[in-house]
C-alpha cells in the first residue's frame, strides 16, 4: 500500500475497524506509521485487524456511551467510522432502532471527540475524520435514520472544525458512494436474485443509477482520502466534506 503521510508517533483510534472501510483505514494509517487502536464490537475481527497492523484491539459497543468516551482520552487521530444501515419506510421504522443508529453514528463520535480534544489541544495537533456518506449530503427514501445520522455527523464535523481549527485540530468528513464491502456485495447478490438480473446490472442500474462512474469504490480508496486529511499536505483542509462518489453528488 502506498504511503503519503508520515504518521509515526501518532496514535489513531478507528471505530468499526474490524471490517470494510474501518479495516482499510486501520491498514492504511498503520502503513503510514500510526499506532492504531482497533475498536469494534466484534472481538474476532478486531483482534485479527489489530494483529495484522501491530495495533491494539479494543472490543466495545459504542452505543454504550460512557465506556466509549474513555477510549479516546489520549489519541491524536480519531476516525469515526462505525455505522449500520436499516432500510424501512418511516411508518414502519422501529423507534428504538432509530435511536440506536443516532447513538452509534452521532452521539458516540461526539463523545469520542469530546474526550480526545483536551489531549489534542494540549499538543496543538489533532485530526478528526468522520466517515459520512453521500447520504450525509443527499437523501434516499427508506433510509431515514441513516440519512439523519449522516447529515448530523456532517454538521458536528463542521463545529469541530470551527472550534478546533485555531488550536491545531482539523475535522473533515469523507463521504463515499457505494463501497465494495461485504455488506454491499451481499445486497447486490440479493437484489440480482430478487430482480432476476445480473450483478453488473444491479450495480449500474440500481445502486449507481445516479453515479456517472459505474463502479463501486474500493475501501482502500476511502482510506487513502482519510490518510490524506491526516497528513501534512492537508493541514488547511478543515470543515470539508470530501466526496469519494464518482460524481454522484455533482448531479
Ligand atoms: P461494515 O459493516 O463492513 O463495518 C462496520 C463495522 O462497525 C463492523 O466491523 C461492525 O462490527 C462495527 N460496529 C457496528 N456496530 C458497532 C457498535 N455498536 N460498536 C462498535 N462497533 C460496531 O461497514 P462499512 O461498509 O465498512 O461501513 C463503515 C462506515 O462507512 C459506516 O459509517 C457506513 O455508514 C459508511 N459508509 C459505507 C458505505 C458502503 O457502501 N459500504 C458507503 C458510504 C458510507
Amino acid at each position: 500500500m502506498s504511503s503519503t503521510a508520515d504518521l509515526s508517533g501518532k496514535v489513531a483510534l478507528v471505530t468499526g475497524a474490524g471490517s470494510g472501510i474501518g479495516r482499510a483505514c486501520a491498514l492504511r494509517l498503520a502503513a503510514d506509521g500510526a499506532h492504531v487502536r482497533v475498536v469494534d464490537i466484534d472481538q474476532d475481527t478486531a483482534k485479527a485487524v489489530a494483529d495484522t497492523v501491530g495495533g491494539a484491539a479494543v472490543v466495545a459497543d459504542l452505543t454504550d456511551l460512557d465506556p466509549a468516551s474513555a477510549l479516546a482520552a489520549d489519541v491524536d487521530i480519531v476516525v469515526n467510522n462505525a455505522g449500520v444501515q436499516t432500510v424501512s419506510p418511516i411508518e414502519d421504522f422501529p423507534p428504538e432502532r432509530f435511536s440506536m443508529m443516532l447513538r452509534l453514528m452521532v452521539e458516540a463520535p461526539f463523545r469520542l471527540v469530546r474526550a480526545a480534544l483536551p489531549h489534542m489541544y494540549a499538543q496543538g495537533w489533532g485530526r478528526v475524520v468522520n466517515i459520512s456518506s453521500v447520504h450525509g449530503l443527499r437523501a434516499s427514501a427508506f433510509k431515514s435514520a441513516y440519512v439523519t445520522a449522516k447529515h448530523g455527523i456532517e454538521g458536528f464535523s463542521k463545529v469541530v472544525a470551527l472550534e478546533g481549527g485555531p488550536r491545531g485540530v482539523t475535522s473533515n468528513c469523507i463521504s463515499p458512494g457505494y463501497v465494495r464491502t461485504p455488506l454491499v456485495e451481499n445486497q447486490i447478490a440479493a437484489q440480482a436474485e430478487t430482480h432476476g438480473i445480473s450483478t453488473d446490472q444491479v450495480i449500474e442500474e440500481v445502486l449507481l443509477a445516479r453515479s456517472p462512474i459505474k463502479r463501486l469504490v474500493e475501501p482502500a480508496e476511502v482510506a487513502a482520502a482519510v490518510a490524506y486529511v491526516c497528513g501534512p499536505d492537508a493541514s488547511f483542509i478543515n470543515g470539508a466534506s470530501i466526496t469519494v462518489d464518482g460524481g454522484w453528488t455533482a448531479g
